[in-house]
C-alpha cells in the first residue's frame, strides 16, 4: 500500500491512474477505523481498480476544540488494517498541507444545515464541504463511499456533488453496529466502561421510537423514547427527531408514503456519539 502526505504527491498519482483508464473508488474517513469503516473500504475496492482512503482528522469541521484535540489518532494501526485490506493508497496529510490559507469560501446549505448536527454544531457543514470538496479535487474518484451513520453528512455532500457538478457517484452504506446495537463509532473508544455499558439504550430509544410510532402520533411516541432514555442519568440526549429521510426537516406524522428516518444525538459525560435508524 503507497502511503502519502502531501498533496503533490497524491494529485500525481491519481493524475497517474486516471490517465492508465483506474477506476477509482475513495472512502474518506477521520481514522481510528473500525469494522463500519472496513466495510466502505471493501464496498470500494470490489467496485473499481483502484482503493484510496483518506485518513485525516479535519479541525475545520470541529466545533468543539476539546472534541478536536481528544479525537482518538492511530495511524499506524489504521495503515495496518487497510493494508490488510488491500487498501492501495492511504492519504493522511496533516493540517498545515490541507490548510496552507485558512479558506476564505463558506458554503450554505439551507434548511438541509439548520436541523439536527446542523443546528447543533456551528460550522460544522461547512467544514465538512470544505474538506470533502478538496479531498474530491486531490483523489478524482469515480465513486465515493459514505455511511449512513451520517445520514445529515451523506445529504449535505449529495447537495455539495450537484451544485459543484463533481464528475462523481456517491454511495451509501448502512450503519455498522456492535453486537449489542451500539452502532460502531471511533468516538466509541473514548467512551468509559460504565458508559460504554449504557450505550446501546441510545439504539433501543430508536428502536422503540419506531414500535411507538406504529400506534402512536409523533409528539407522544417522542415523549415514551425520551422517557426511556430519561432512566439512564449517565446520557444526556441532545436531540432526538422524526424527520423526512431526503430532507431532513421534521415530520408531524408518518404513514404517508415520505421516507422517515429516527435521528438523534447524545452525550455520554464529555462524548457525543449520534445514531439513526430508517423506517
Ligand atoms: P468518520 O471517520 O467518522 O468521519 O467516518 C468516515 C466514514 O465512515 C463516514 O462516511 C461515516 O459515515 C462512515 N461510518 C462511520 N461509522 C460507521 C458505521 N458504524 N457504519 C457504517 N459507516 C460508518
Amino acid at each position: 500500500m503507497l502511503h502519502l502526505s502531501s498533496i503533490s504527491d497524491i494529485r500525481q498519482q491519481t493524475e497517474l491512474l486516471r490517465r492508465q483508464g483506474k477506476r477509482i473508488g475513495f472512502v474518506p474517513t477521520m481514522g481510528a477505523l473500525h469494522e463500519g469503516h472496513l466495510t466502505l473500504v471493501r464496498a470500494a475496492r470490489h467496485q473499481n481498480d483502484i482503493t484510496v482512503c483518506s485518513v485525516f482528522v479535519n479541525p475545520a469541521q470541529f466545533n468543539n476544540p476539546e472534541d478536536y484535540r481528544l479525537y482518538p489518532r492511530i495511524l499506524e494501526k489504521d495503515a495496518q488494517m487497510l493494508a490488510q485490506e488491500g487498501c492501495d493508497i492511504l492519504f493522511s496529510p496533516a493540517a498545515e498541507e490541507m490548510y496552507r490559507q485558512t479558506p476564505r469560501l463558506h458554503f450554505d446549505f439551507g434548511e438541509l444545515e439548520q436541523v439536527m448536527e446542523g443546528a447543533h454544531r456551528p460550522g460544522h457543514f461547512n467544514g465538512v464541504a470544505t474538506v470533502v470538496s478538496k479531498l474530491f479535487h486531490l483523489v478524482k474518484p469515480h465513486q465515493a463511499f459514505f455511511g449512513q451513520k451520517d445520514l445529515q453528512q451523506f445529504a449535505v455532500i449529495q447537495q455539495l456533488v450537484l451544485d459543484l457538478s463533481f464528475d462523481l457517484e456517491l454511495v451509501c452504506y448502512p450503519i455498522i453496529r456492535e453486537e449489542d446495537g451500539l452502532a460502531m463509532s471511533s468516538r466509541n473508544r473514548r467512551l468509559a466502561p460504565e458508559q460504554r455499558a449504557v450505550a446501546p439504550r441510545l439504539y433501543q430509544a430508536l428502536q422503540l421510537l419506531r414500535e411507538k410510532l406504529e400506534t402512536l402520533p409523533v409528539p407522544a411516541a417522542k415523549q415514551e423514547a425520551e422517557a426511556f432514555l430519561q432512566r439512564f442519568p449517565q446520557i444526556k440526549l441532545e436531540y432526538l427527531e422524526v424527520v423526512h429521510a431526503q430532507t431532513l426537516q421534521p415530520l408531524q406524522e408518518v404513514g404517508q408514503g415520505a421516507p422517515v428516518a429516527l435521528c438523534l444525538a447524545a452525550f455520554l459525560g464529555e462524548v457525543r456519539l449520534i445514531d439513526n435508524l430508517l423506517l
